[in-house]
């Protein structure tokens, strides 16, 4: 897959009329060296195929939605027949009815909901919805969790524990960063602290329940339960984003997951939730939701105004209920978990045998790859990974036909259409990989 002329004469155009060529910055190949990014154009199940007919195994899942393989035919029949009978109302539909009823059945804590069109819109909704409950302006959030790119949430840490944030992205007024609180991720003396000194006026504490944006990291024992009483205890309500996580490691979301370790999941409940990425089925959308007199609040019941034309769609929605009726099927997320445990198991197995450092979280049907030897239960762990080396085993890997996130904090996602061939195809490209880094290393 080396020859990809097409893509980088694609680029070069792109960057004549899209900002830095590309529509999100997380496609763009600054991490990882820079260049051409990859253009592809076809996908189907767990393939797919770029401008220069070069073929791979995507691990990317367009950042998540894709759980069911690219153009699965159920949830592509759903968007047919959506489009056939015209693709925008501005009317309530059945179909919102049905999948607010598909929701509600699988994550108990929302009693009321609201459908928006991004993970982003969603988790401004909580906010907005936080704040008018409460009374109050402050948000607290956790380090490296990302929840989109609205002003308050794109905000990182103070100078010192216990201080008031920082813009993260020019265009942010320091004011609005100075209503948000951010603590490490695992770390409730911090989370303690910090709702010591700023309780009273916190709307909300902001949490990834498992976190996705800096590789996947599992809440320690009590973390999430720590987080929850305490939160509640200073009046202030819990808002879980589950934009990645939901439908993700089961059929639902991290508060009704009970997995080994966790059996504590199921009996902590969020006030709010956010949701995305896999409840689109592939096309765009968000959802937030949560408890009745919380949800009152927004217009035209109360006083929270929240609105959207494309909200609710009948394409995106169809295309989730689509997405939502495969995954319930039998056998789903078993197969997706033994799929990524092959892939992970056989990944640590080969770094080990090349002397490549390589740790590895995985849960579920999902997993990251961070190249270093501590584990990583937070941001900071996560950023002392090396990122050069990430860089050039993904390289390496597309040159391979291997397509994964070009961000050493991303996950690699499974989808229902891997195969176990595809699982050893990779594990033979990252066999080659690790051997030349490795090589490299002892040079
Ligand atoms: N929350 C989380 C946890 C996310 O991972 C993301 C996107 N990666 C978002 C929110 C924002 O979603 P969107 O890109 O659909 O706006």
């Amino acid at each position: 897959n080396g020859n990809r002329e097409r893509s980088a004469q694609l680029y070069e155009e792109a960057l004549q009329h899209i900002v830095g060529g590309v529509n999100s910055p997380s496609r763009s190949f600054k991490a990882v060296g820079g260049g051409a990014p990859v253009f592809m154009k076809r996908g189907q199940g767990a393939y797919f195929w770029d401008v220069d007919d070069n073929r791979y195994i995507d691990y990317l899942a367009a950042y998540g939605p894709i759980i069911v393989g690219h153009a699965h035919p159920h949830v592509t029949e759903a968007i047919c027949r959506a489009a056939a009978d015209g693709t925008l109302y501005g009317t309530p539909t059945e179909h919102e009815n049905t999948f607010a009823k598909m929701l509600k059945e699988a994550i108990p804590s929302l009693d009321k909901v609201r459908f928006v069109n991004s993970g982003t819109e969603a988790v401004m909704s909580t906010i907005r919805v936080a704040r008018a409950y409460t009374g109050r302006n402050k948000i607290i959030k956790f380090a490296g969790c990302y929840h989109g790119h609205s002003d308050l949430v794109l905000v990182a840490a103070g100078s010192g524990p216990s201080t008031l944030g920082i813009p993260d992205s020019a265009g942010i007024p320091v004011g609005i960063a100075q209503e948000v609180i951010t603590v490490p991720y695992n770390d409730l003396a911090a989370l303690e602290a910090a709702l010591q000194r700023w309780g009273s006026e916190t709307a909300a504490v902001m949490v990834e329940p498992i976190v996705g944006n800096f590789g996947m990291v599992m809440p320690e024992p009590g973390f999430l339960e720590g987080l929850c009483r305490l939160t509640r205890s200073h009046g202030a309500l819990v808002i879980y984003d589950e934009v990645i996580s939901a439908f993700r490691f089961h059929y639902g979301t991290v508060q009704t997951y009970a997995c080994g370790a966790f059996p504590d999941f199921a009996a902590i409940e969020p006030d709010l939730t956010a949701l995305g990425k896999i409840i689109g089925g592939g096309l765009p959308i968000g959802a937030y939701g949560g408890k009745r007199d919380i949800m009152e609040r927004v217009a035209p019941l109360g006083p929270a105004y929240q609105a959207g034309t494309m909200a609710g769609n009948p394409a995106s929605i169809q295309a989730g209920i689509a997405c939502l009726e495969t995954l319930r099927q039998p056998g789903v997320y078993e197969r997706l978990e033994a799929l990524a445990t092959r892939l992970a198991d056989g990944l640590a197995e080969r770094a080990r045998r090349h002397g490549v450092p390589l740790t590895i979280n995985r849960i579920g049907g999902a997993f990251s790859t961070h190249f270093c030897n501590h584990p990583i239960r937070n941001y900071d762990d996560a950023q002392k990974a090396d990122g050069e080396q990430f860089a050039r085993f993904f390289r390496l890997m597309l040159d391979q036909g291997i397509c994964l996130a070009p961000s050493k904090y991303e996950a690699w996602f499974l989808t229902i259409a891997h195969t176990e061939a595809d699982i050893e195809e990779t594990l033979l490209a990252a066999d080659r990989a690790f051997d030349s880094m490795g090589a490299e290393g002892t040079r």
